[in-house]
């Protein structure tokens, strides 16, 4: 069962746009949150910085505090881990050099479906895929579309289970960073690593605590998927750790309908530790 949150937090740390997967533009959050009297948002697009701008452009009209925050997917175990980085300098160049590397890994995987599509005779020009990619991300679901305009397949679900599902003739796995890797990266790039939503994998503290001693910092103990057991679990390891205890809802406009921006968040305190701890 979800955890009902108290009245409104102060600070929604865990929220995507237009830029990865979410529905709503940098902008339009900023000014969704500034109406529901949030006074921080962190933008934590998925793999990608792009969102940043535009929020703190709306953001510097407005009197909520915008964090620079991004999700990295990363994989450990074969398990797929998430982690948060937040105030990253985004001028680094180590940064722009690694999100580049991530978002060309997507454009390779994309451009090795579409050769293996060709070579059962199915030609989909790469422009049609990145038609419907919103921002940087693209993926397998723009494919399917693609797939589904072109008339070889009825929806999105055949063209995976068809053709670009795991076993699919035009499979291409994805490239996989390591979560040590990403939390290396985060921190390289001068920002503060996160384990987000840990809970989701069921992460136990041994797996935790070896992160830490590789950088990790904080944990994400307040998200929409964690119960009251989960929240309990995760501060205790935070606490003995002395890791910066974050939240937020992961809001993603009306794809997690159930999921209004600022339902779960933590106070403004979070904020200032953040800040804190920038470097
Ligand atoms: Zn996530
Ligand atoms: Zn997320």
């Amino acid at each position: 069962m979800k955890q009902e949150p108290g009245p409104i937090p102060e600070a929604d740390l865990h929220c995507h746009t237009t830029a990865s997967d979410g529905l709503l533009t940098p902008g339009e959050l900023v000014k969704l949150a500034s109406r529901r009297g949030l006074k921080a948002i962190a933008i934590t697009d998925h793999d990608t910085i792009s969102g940043w701008s535009e929020a703190e452009k709306v953001g510097s009209k407005s009197d909520t505090i915008i964090l620079r925050g991004l999700e990295l997917n990363t994989v450990w175990d074969n398990k797929e881990v998430h982690v948060l980085g937040y105030q990253m300098d985004g001028k680094s160049g180590i940064m722009r050099e690694r999100l580049l590397e991530l978002q060309q890994s997507r454009f390779d995987r994309i451009k090795e479906i579409l050769n293996r599509l060709e070579q059962i005779d199915i030609k989909i020009p790469i422009g049609d895929v990145l038609e419907y990619a919103q921002g940087e991300s693209v993926g397998r679901p723009h494919v399917a579309r693609a797939l589904v305009k072109h008339r070889h397949v009825i929806n999105n679900q055949e063209a995976f289970v068809r053709y670009l599902g795991l076993g699919a003739p035009a499979y291409v796995p994805r490239f996989k960073l390591d979560t040590v890797e990403g939390i290396r990266f985060i921190r390289e790039s001068k920002g503060i690593a996160v384990l987000a939503h840990p809970g989701l994998q069921g992460l136990k503290e041994d797996t935790i605590a070896s992160w830490v001693k590789e950088g990790l910092q904080g944990l994400e103990i307040i998200h929409s998927d964690h119960n009251s057991i989960d929240q309990e679990f995760y501060s205790k390891i935070a606490l003995k750790y002395d890791l910066i205890m974050t939240g937020g809802s992961d809001f993603h406009g009306a794809n997690k309908p159930n999921v209004p921006l600022g339902k779960w968040g933590v106070s403004l305190d979070v904020v200032w530790q953040i800040k804190g701890l920038e470097n």
